[in-house]
């Protein structure tokens, strides 16, 4: 089965997020736990979570069709002791939300190093998420970069890397961005199943936990992230309806980063035009 829909907004109650997803045909859906651009986070009320709870049941979704998106100021990678505590810390809290809203969880970007060495930044990392998942029963996906800058992940070996360094990778997985595999220099307009395939025989196919399904106004290679309207960037519409159809696109969720949420709605109903 086909998952597929947007990252929606938790402006003004995060429980209102599920009716969000559901006004747009969504299967599945995405969120940040907390306002993702701040180190602060007021605590989860009881109310809001309850509320989130209910009217994921209310709109026919459970937990696992929810791919929550960690905050973007966390740095796995980070050399800089304070940083790396302030991101333990934030990382802790935003698993606790999770729980708290019945998700099991995370995706998060694999952070960058900064300076040094990039195999330091990689082994980072990975006693980062090991660090997390001793002191939390869960799951986390690592999100693939398009590796601009020091960004890990660019590579999808070099995720494997940091999942092989972990001593908890039995509990962490994969997310695939395609905007990001295309701005790393994935062909994946010309080698969708291709690239899902490679990725796959990577990781195995369970440990891929959900995608990123975006377009991309970057060009190839360009080590840009600039995501576009399915259909209306590099990638192109036809290389979407491959990935749908892939064995390794199912039964997880599918989520549309893409600018323009007036299209999601068309967007969701063509890609699940392309069951396998
Ligand atoms: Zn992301
Ligand atoms: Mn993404
Ligand atoms: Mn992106």
């Amino acid at each position: 089965m086909l998952y597929i829909g947007p990252h929606v907004s938790i402006s003004k109650d995060i429980g209102l997020a599920p009716e969000r997803a559901a006004e747009n045909g969504a299967g599945a859906f995405a969120i940040f736990t907390k306002n993702q651009k701040i180190w602060e986070a007021k605590p989860l009320s009881p109310q809001s979570a309850g509320f989130f709870k209910s009217n994921l049941e209310k709109h026919g979704y459970d937990g696992a069709r929810v791919l929550a998106h960690a905050g973007y100021l966390i740095n796995p990678a980070s050399p800089d002791p304070e940083l790396r505590r302030k991101s333990l810390r934030l990382l802790s809290e935003e698993i606790t939300r999770c729980n708290l809203l019945g998700l099991d969880k995370i995706n998060i970007h694999p952070g960058a190093y900064i300076e040094g060495d990039r195999k330091d930044g990689i082994l980072r990392a990975a006693s980062f998420f090991d660090e997390v998942l001793e002191d939390n029963n869960f799951t986390i996906s690592i999100e693939n970069t398009s590796a601009s800058g020091t960004n890990l992940g660019g590579a999808l070996e070099e995720l494997l890397e940091i999942i092989v360094a972990a001593r908890n990778r039995d509990r962490i997985g994969v997310t695939l961005d395609t905007a990001h595999l295309y701005g790393y220099g994935y062909d994946v307009r010309n080698k969708a199943s291709a690239t899902l395939e490679r990725a796959a025989a990577l990781f195995g196919g369970e440990k891929i936990l959900g995608m990123h399904l975006n377009d991309s106004k970057a060009a190839l290679a360009s080590r840009k992230d600039r995501h576009e309207s399915i259909g209306r960037g590099q990638i192109g519409a036809e290389a979407f309806l491959e990935i749908a159809a892939s064995p390794f696109a199912q039964d997880k969720p599918l989520i549309l980063e893409t600018p323009d949420e007036t299209l999601w709605p068309q967007e969701i109903r063509l890609l699940t035009s392309a069951r396998s």
